[in-house]
C-alpha cells in the first residue's frame, strides 16, 4: 500500500483550502470528503460541511453579489454545476423582484472543491470512522472498508450546530429557521420583522445583538432565569431595547407554512405556566455546537467540549506531531468561513514543514 503525504479528513472550507496549498506544494493530497449516507444528512454532516446547509454568504471576502451563472457552469464539470444552475433558476422564479445574488454555501463549496481538483487533488466520498495515530505511518480506516496509511493528516471535520430536534424545525431549516446569525441575519425576510432566537450563553446574546440591527425586535428565549453568557454581554442584551429576554422559556413548536416559512413559535413556560404564540419571520438557534470528533476519542487531546486542542497558539499542531486541526473542529470561538478557510491553508503550510523535517 503506497503511503501517503497528506490525508485531509473533511470537506469544508478548512479542508479544501488545506488541500489547494498541500496539491500545489506537490504534496498529491488525498481528502475523504465523507460519504453521502441517510445518517449524514439526518446530523449536518454531509460533504462540503456546514455551508452547504446555508443560503447567500455575503461575509466571504473576494464573492460580491453578481452574476455566478456563467462563472458556475464554466468553472465546474457538467453534472456538478446542473444542480446548482437548476437551484438558481428556482431562486430566481421565486424572488420578488430581480437583484444581484450573493454566492450561496453550496455554489462557494462547489467552487473551493473543483479549485483543489483543479491542482490534482484526490477525493474519496467516504467518511473516516477509525484512526490510528499511535503507529506511524498513521492509519486510518473508512467507512467502506478502504484502508490508507499517512505521513501526515489534517482533521478538518468541523462541527454542526445543535438543533432543538423538533420535527417543524427540520421542516422549516433554510427557510426562517437558522443556526448562523452572523451568515443569515441581513436576508430580505428577516429585516424588519420579529425574530427569535433561542439559548442563553455568549452566542445566544450575540446573535440578539447582531439581528437586533435589521429585525423589528428580537425575542431572546432561555430556558431558565439567568443567562449563562458573560456579563458585558447581558447587560448589552437587557440595555438593547429592541431585545425581549424571555426567562424560563422553551420554543416547543416552530409555526409556519409553506407559502411563508417561518411565521412565529410556540413559546412553553419552563416553570409551568402555560404556552403562548410569537409573530416570528426567524428562529435562530444558539444552542451551542458539537465537533464532529468522535473518531478520534483517545487518539489526540480534547478540550471539555471535544474540540481538537492545538498544541501552540497560532499553529495547527495537535497533540501527536503530524497530525493537524484546522477549521471548526479546533475553534469554539470564531466559526467563520473565513477563519476556517485561513487555517486550513495554516495546516497545509505546517503540514508541509513537517513533511520537509520528518526523520
Ligand atoms: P454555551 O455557552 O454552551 O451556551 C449554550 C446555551 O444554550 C446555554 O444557555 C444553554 O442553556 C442553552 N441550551 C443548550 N441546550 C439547549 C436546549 N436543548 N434547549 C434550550 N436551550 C439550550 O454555547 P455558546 O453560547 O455557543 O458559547 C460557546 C463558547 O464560545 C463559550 O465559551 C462562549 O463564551 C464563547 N463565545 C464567546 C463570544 C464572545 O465572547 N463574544 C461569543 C460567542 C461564543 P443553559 O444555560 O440552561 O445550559
Amino acid at each position: 500500500m503506497a503511503i501517503e503525504n497528506v490525508v485531509i479528513i473533511g470537506s469544508g472550507p478548512a479542508g479544501w483550502s488545506a488541500a489547494i496549498y498541500a496539491a500545489r506544494a506537490q504534496l498529491d493530497p488525498l481528502v475523504f470528503e465523507g460519504a453521502i449516507t441517510e445518517e449524514n444528512r439526518l446530523a449536518g454532516t454531509l460533504p462540503l460541511g456546514q455551508l452547504s446547509l446555508t443560503t447567500e454568504v455575503e461575509n466571504y471576502a473576494g464573492f460580491p453579489a453578481g452574476n455566478v451563472e456563467h462563472y458556475l457552469a464554466d468553472a465546474l464539470s457538467a453534472d456538478r454545476a446542473e444542480p446548482l444552475l437548476y437551484a438558481l433558476k428556482q431562486r430566481r422564479k421565486h424572488a420578488a423582484h430581480s437583484h444581484q445574488e450573493a454566492i450561496t454555501g453550496p455554489e462557494l463549496m462547489e467552487l473551493m472543491r473543483q479549485q483543489a481538483l483543479n491542482f490534482g487533488t484526490r477525493v474519496e466520498t467516504d467518511d473516516i470512522v477509525r484512526v490510528d495515530f499511535k503507529s506511524r505511518p498513521f492509519k486510518l480506516l473508512a467507512s467502506s472498508g478502504q484502508s490508507v496509511e499517512a505521513r501526515t493528516v489534517i482533521v478538518a471535520t468541523g462541527a454542526r450546530a445543535n438543533y432543538l430536534g423538533l420535527a417543524s424545525e427540520e421542516n422549516y431549516k433554510n427557510r426562517g429557521v437558522s443556526a448562523c446569525a452572523v451568515c443569515d441575519g441581513a436576508l430580505p425576510r428577516f429585516r424588519n420583522k420579529p425574530l427569535v432566537v433561542v439559548g442563553g450563553g455568549d452566542s445566544a446574546v450575540e446573535e440578539a445583538t447582531y439581528l437586533a440591527k435589521f429585525a423589528s425586535v428580537v425575542h431572546l428565549v432561555h430556558r431558565r432565569d439567568q443567562l449563562r453568557a458573560s456579563k458585558i454581554m447581558v447587560e448589552r442584551a437587557i440595555s438593547n431595547p429592541k431585545i425581549q429576554i424571555n426567562w424560563n422559556t422553551a420554543v416547543d413548536e416552530i409555526v409556519g407554512n409553506d407559502k411563508d416559512g417561518v411565521t412565529g413559535a410556540r413559546l412553553v413556560d419552563t416553570t409551568g405556566k402555560g404556552t403562548r404564540e410569537v409573530e416570528a419571520s426567524g428562529v435562530f438557534m444558539a444552542i451551542g455546537h458539537t465537533p464532529n470528533t468522535r473518531f478520534l476519542e483517545g487518539q489526540l487531546q480534547l478540550n471539555d467540549q471535544g474540540y481538537v486542542v492545538w498544541k501552540e497558539p497560532f499553529r495547527t499542531i495537535t497533540s501527536r506531531p503530524g497530525v493537524f486541526a484546522a477549521g471548526d473542529v479546533a475553534d469554539d470561538y470564531y466559526r467563520q468561513a473565513v477563519t476556517s478557510a485561513g487555517t486550513g491553508c495554516m495546516a497545509a503550510l505546517d503540514a508541509e514543514r513537517y513533511l520537509a523535517h520528518a526523520p
